[in-house]
């Protein structure tokens, strides 16, 4: 059996993982990334890049290679409810160059970041490695196991294997959190023949959706019941249009159930995310819903705190091993504490607004035509929503700097 020995193995080749083998690489240390697929081509998993992630970019100076790459800008976002469309996100106001969310495929986006820190000597990645369990001795984990039979050894093992995590089931984790009334489907359709405005989110009294631009077509989310169930693609597409009336040229493109994917929505997160040699962040430590599409930017935000954490503790100068042990359990306990409020606060949000949308309440807040009330209500309210919605979905709660 064979056994590789690193500093830093981290379980998982996503957002959070990719990120954090690139900022410990980039500091001089030895990190063994593991990711099961053979690629990073998958399912959609969020397009979303946020000025938090984008002013990293600039700071690693990977701005050049990022333009580089198709990507959609979206300066505002809105939103139709009961056929109004409301201007309800400006981003143009943030402070700081990157006034924008932008849209760029996840794998496009890894893969960036991939190249980006291979070009570093102590950078590992290895694809198609799934982690099976974990290594412990004396109370310590030590490294993990493979699928393939073979082993890692290392100072720190970092669970960053999404929401599904093997590696936090290993080290006796369990995450917590109440449950959430409603689910995801989605699909993609052809761009309709009449060009909808930017990222949209859609509510009257037949549902939520959300439009979101790709280059070649829209990807769709439709909002639904836990035990709400698709059993036909008619009684779908009829239900899309219902919520969309502009997708009606354009849904049947959607030609059967398999074209629609559920995402089972969690909010969770682990009451404790470190155990002695092993650190959980990202999805593994705390599934986000995709409203608000901050998921990622959380888990690069997990990824920056964790490497300005942790890398001093990496490097003791002139400790025995002892204690170099318990700087970097100090270290992962610091990560926890810095990251978890402001996981928990967005968290809250994203609980209340699942609540909001799937129990309809949104399709009340305008007539059609509005009342006299509610357009009064919305010049007053909407410049203060637009501003503060910006700075929350943009930079969250707490942003990360390196
Ligand atoms: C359908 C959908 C839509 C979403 N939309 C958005 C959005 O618009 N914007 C947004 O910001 N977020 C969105 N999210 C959430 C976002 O994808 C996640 O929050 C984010 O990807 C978390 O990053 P992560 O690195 O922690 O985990 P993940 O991205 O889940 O990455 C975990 C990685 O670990 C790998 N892995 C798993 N098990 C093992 C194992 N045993 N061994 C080795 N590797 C393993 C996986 O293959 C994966 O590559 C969406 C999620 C879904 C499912």
């Amino acid at each position: 059996m064979a056994t590789q020995r690193t500093e830093v193995c981290i379980t998982g080749g996503g957002p959070a993982g990719v990120m954090l083998g690139l900022l410990l690489a980039r500091a001089g240390i030895d990190v063994v990334v593991l990711e099961k697929h053979d690629d990073f081509f998958r399912d959609f998993r969020g397009d979303t890049v946020h000025p938090s992630t984008l002013d990293l970019i600039d700071a690693l100076g990977l701005r050049a290679a990022f333009d580089a790459v198709p990507h959609t800008p979206l300066r505002r976002l809105d939103a139709v409810i009961n056929g109004i469309r409301i201007h309800a996100v400006d981003f143009t106001g943030l402070p700081g160059p990157n006034r924008f969310v932008t849209l760029m495929p996840q794998w496009d986006l890894l893969d960036l970041l991939a190249e980006a820190a291979a070009r570093y000597a102590s950078f590992h990645l290895r694809m198609g490695a799934e982690v099976t369990g974990v290594i412990e001795r004396d109370g310590r984990v030590v490294g993990v196991r493979t699928a393939a039979g073979d082993e890692v050894e290392a100072r720190l093992v970092v669970a960053a294997d999404g929401r599904t995590s093997t590696v936090r089931t290993a080290l006796g984790f369990t995450a917590e959190g109440a449950p959430v009334g409603t689910d995801v489907l989605w699909f993609r359709v052809p761009r309709p023949p009449q060009p909808l405005p930017d990222t949209l989110g859609w509510a009257n009294a037949a549902g939520v959706a959300i439009t979101i631009p790709r280059p070649e077509y829209l990807q769709c989310a439709l909002l639904v019941g836990k035990d709400e169930h698709v059993d036909t693609v008619e009684g779908f597409r009829d239900r899309v249009v219902r919520v969309v009336p502009r997708l009606a040229p354009v849904i049947d493109a959607v030609a059967s159930v398999d074209d629609v994917k559920r995402l089972n929505v969690q909010i969770d997160r682990l009451p404790r995310w470190w155990r002695p040699g092993a650190l959980c962040i990202g999805d593994a430590a705390h599934a986000m819903s995709p409203v608000f599409g901050v998921g990622i930017n959380y888990a690069v935000q997990d990824a920056v705190a964790a490497a300005r954490l942790l890398i001093p503790a990496l490097r003791p100068r002139g400790s025995v091993k002892d204690a170099g042990d318990l700087a970097l359990d100090v270290a992962c306990a610091a990560v926890q504490w810095r990251r978890e409020r402001p996981t928990a606060m967005m968290q809250g949000i994203q609980r209340r607004a699942h609540v909001f949308l799937g129990t309809g309440r949104v399709a009340q807040l305008i007539d059609n035509p509005p009342t006299r009330r509610q357009r009064a209500a919305l010049r007053l309210l909407l410049p203060i929503l637009r501003r503060v919605a910006a700075r929350v979905v943009g930079y969250g709660f707490r942003p990360e700097r390196l």
